[in-house]
Formats: C-alpha cells, structure tokens, sequence
C-alpha cells in the first residue's frame, strides 16, 4: 500500500504555570513514514488521555523521557495495524501502545499489547489498561485495604477513582468519594455502589468526613492533593494507609518554583499521631504484577463486578479539547477520543 498522509499534533509551548490553552498545540500534515524491520504502521482509532500529559509537556515528569517543543504530543492510544515489518503482528490487529497523537504511528512491537479478542479499544484503554492496572496495583501494593476498613477517594468519579471505589467494594470495605458535582456523587452511591459521596464544590469536605467517618479514615486514596489531602489528613483512624495516586489541583503550578506552589498540607503531623503512611507510587513500580492484575480486572469487568464509563469525544482535531477537559472536570468517566472507525 502507498504510505498515506497524517495529521499529527505537535507541542508548540510548555504549559507551566498555567492551564492549558489553545497555543499549546499546533496540528501538522506530513506524510506517513514506511516500518523498518520489526515495525508495524498503526492506523489510530482511539486516543486515551490522562492529566500527566501535561506534565509531559512541562517536562516535569522524571519518569519518563524528555518532551521537546516540536515534538509529537506523547500519549497513549489505540489503533489498527495497517502494514506489518513484524511476523507477530498481521495487518488487521487491534494494538493499544504509545501511539502520541498521530493519525497514523510506526512502532515496534515490544512498545504494543495486542488487545484480546472480545475487549473493546475503550475498555482495552481504561478499566483494563493503565487506568484499572493503576487503580488495582496502587490499592493492594499501597492502599492495602481489608474488609470493614473505611476507604475514601478523591476524583473518585473519574477513570481511576472509580475503579479503586470499586475494588473497595469488593474487598469489603466502606467506600466515600469525593467528586465535583450531584450528577456524579449520584452516580458513584447509585451505580457503583458507592456508600456515601461528598461534594466537594458544594460541601465542606471536612466536616462531611467527620459525620462519614466516626471511627477515622483507614485507607485515604489521593488523586487531588491541596484542600481536600488536608481535610483527609485530619481524619486519619490509627494505622491509617495515605495513597498518592496523583495531585491533579496542583498541575497548573510551576512544580520548579516554589513561590508559586501551594503550601504543603498543614494537618501531616496527625500522622504521628496515628502511626499512618504516606507512600506515592507509579503503576509501573508494580510491572511484575500486570498479568494479576490483567486477568483479576478482566474476570471483574466480565462478571459485571466493576463497571465503568468512557467519555468518547470525536474527532482528532478535538484532541487538545479533550486533554483540558480532565482540569476541567468535564469529564465524566475515562476520556477518550475516537479517530477513525473500528
Ligand atoms: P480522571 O479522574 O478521569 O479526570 C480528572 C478529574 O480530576 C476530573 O474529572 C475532575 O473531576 C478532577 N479534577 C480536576 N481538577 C481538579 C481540582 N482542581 N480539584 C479537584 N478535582 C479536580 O483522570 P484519571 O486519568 O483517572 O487520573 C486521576 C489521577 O490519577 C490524576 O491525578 C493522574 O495524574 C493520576 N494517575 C496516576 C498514576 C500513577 O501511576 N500514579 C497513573 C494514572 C493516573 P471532578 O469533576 O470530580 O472535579
């Protein structure tokens, strides 16, 4: 086949400091390269978005390589193999891998999964990819909940969060999240059975933890930082686990610029207190344990044990738009976004 053209996004500026914007972004035309040997050419279908993109941009990310002003915008995706230099790999494959925001990528075939027969691309993207491998590993590596423990979530409507409420549940414990908005703290106590929900664009978060909470937080999973870790911290029961999954209220600072971050949470000391810990953590810490992880969420999506919900925008043109919807908390479920049919 002739090698076709593509649209790719490239990164024109550096975020930092700052939300994103439109000038961050500059969509290019160029035409698509051939697979050398151990290659496959991949037509994108679905593009996956998560807020540490933007700290790739700011190249604050330390785990993983730099991102130059002119690159490709890195992220994840899914897509079909259009042409193949790779005997494991045919044409017509359905491959999920480090696609960058490109209508078309040429990779080899150790930066691909396959994704099995019977997986849908959103769900290959979010409860069974590194959102649900994230969630799983960072809740039983870190989080280790045990029945009965009172477990609370921050963005525990989004990609991650729900699925860690989720895991909660069916590990026994009780589950809070805390969420922007009624339509999604309704979603997490009437659909995923969630035992209460907190507000926190219109409630106090810390006087909600404490009617919550009467015997103290066990397990606390973080994906926000600022305000609400520190409500959190304060209501910490003896022995408590404190998860830092991620800090999404701080990524519109520059991280290198101590005046302009937030202070530190004011209520840590109360981990003296409780004897709790504080440990972060990155999915790919726990790369050992992917296949358990892998084949326990599978077996939990098939049984209907976890459920969960993308928010599929459409169109590569709106891939900026979908990456600033995660700050925006105009999400509501993994965000992804659809390029070409599957
Ligand atoms: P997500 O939760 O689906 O989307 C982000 C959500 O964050 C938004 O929907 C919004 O929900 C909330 N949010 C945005 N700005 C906020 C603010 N200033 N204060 C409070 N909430 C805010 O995204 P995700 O992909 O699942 O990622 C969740 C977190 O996990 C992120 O911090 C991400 O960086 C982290 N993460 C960590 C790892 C790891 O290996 N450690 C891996 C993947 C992701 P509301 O409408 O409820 O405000």
């Amino acid at each position: 086949m002739t090698p076709p053209i593509s649209r790719q996004w490239i990164v024109a500026e550096r975020p930092t400091g700052r939300a994103l914007r439109d000038e961050d972004f500059r969509l290019q035309t160029t035409p698509v390269g051939r697979p050398r040997a151990g290659q496959v050419l991949i037509q994108t279908l679905y593009l996956s978005f998560d807020p540490a993109q933007k700290s790739w941009m700011e190249n604050v990310a330390g785990y993983r390589a730099p991102t130059q002003v002119g690159d490709i915008m890195p992220g994840s995706g899914a897509g079909r193999v259009v042409l193949s230099e790779n005997p494991d790999l045919a044409v017509g494959d359905l491959v999920a891998g480090p696609l960058g925001w490109s209508e078309h990528a040429i990779l080899g075939a150790s930066d691909l999964t396959r994704i099995p027969d019977g997986v849908s691309i959103p769900a290959a993207l979010s409860v069974l990819g590194t959102t649900g491998k994230t969630a799983f590993l960072g809740l039983t590596h870190v989080g280790k909940p045990r029945a009965g423990d009172t477990l609370v979530i921050s963005g525990a409507a989004g990609a991650t969060g729900s699925v860690v409420g989720q895991i909660g549940k069916i590990t026994g414990c009780r589950v809070i999240g805390i969420a922007g908005g009624p339509e999604k703290c309704a979603w997490l106590t009437d659909e995923l059975g969630f035992d209460a929900a907190i507000d926190y664009k219109a409630e106090k978060v810390r006087s909600r933890l404490r009617e919550l909470c009467p015997g103290g937080i066990d397990v606390f999973w973080d994906n926000v930082g600022g305000d609400i870790l520190n409500d959190a911290l304060a209501r910490l029961a003896v022995g408590a686990r404190v998860v830092i999954c991620g800090g999404i209220s701080r990524y519109n600072f520059d991280a290198r610029d101590p005046s302009q971050m937030p202070p530190g949470p004011r209520n840590y000391f109360n981990v003296v207190f409780t004897g709790a810990t504080i440990q972060g953590f990155l999915m790919n810490h726990f790369e050992a344990d992917y296949p358990i992880a892998e084949a326990r969420l599978l077996a939990w999506v098939r049984s209907g044990a976890i459920r969960f919900k993308e928010d599929v925008l459409t169109g590569f043109e709106n891939a900026p738009r979908a990456l600033m919807r995660l700050f925006e908390g105009g999400n509501f479920g993994k965000q992804l976004l659809k390029v070409g049919e599957d």
